[in-house]
């Protein structure tokens, strides 16, 4: 049995850098992916440390219907991060499985794919149309035989 660690103080053995970080990650907060998109960004891409906005659906606010999709609140913190934080380089995360897409989106699974891509094309087309300056990049993320495989897509 572990000891409830409320109240109790912690300190990180990772040291405070304060120097600007050029990249973004925008991922689905699904706990099931955590740990591989952590890993992800750190061995896949390469990065010792980034931004993160980590949202149900991930980069999926982007491409809401509503013809205003910059007044919604993660769309909102999303320039804020890109704007203070000086990105260069966002990096779009969808993945399979994603509850969101399929509770809040009414997305079938057969379709989720196909859906997730379409929506990466708005989210970078937006994007692209806000912050020039910023290089999207899109991957998404499946699970193969058990381990989290990031593409391309
Ligand atoms: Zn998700």
């Amino acid at each position: 049995m572990s000891e409830d660690p409320a109240g109790a103080t912690w300190r990180s053995l990772t040291r405070f850098r304060d120097e600007p970080t050029p990249d973004l990650v925008v991922a689905c907060s699904d706990g099931r992916f955590a740990r591989a998109f952590e890993e992800f960004a750190q061995t896949g891409l390469g990065l010792d440390r980034c931004a993160r906005l980590v949202v149900p659906g991930g980069p999926a606010f982007l491409a809401v219907d509503d013809g205003d999709w910059a007044r919604r609140d993660h769309a909102r913190d999303l320039l804020f991060i890109l704007d203070a934080l000086r990105i260069e380089r966002a990096h779009l995360i969808q993945h399979d499985l994603c509850a969101y897409y399929q509770q809040v989106l009414g997305a079938e699974p057969a379709d989720l794919g196909s859906r997730q891509r379409a929506d990466l094309d708005l989210a970078e087309a937006r994007l692209c149309e806000a912050r020039p300056s910023v290089a999207v990049r899109r991957w998404r993320a499946t699970v193969e035989a058990g381990a989290v495989v990031v593409a391309p897509c």
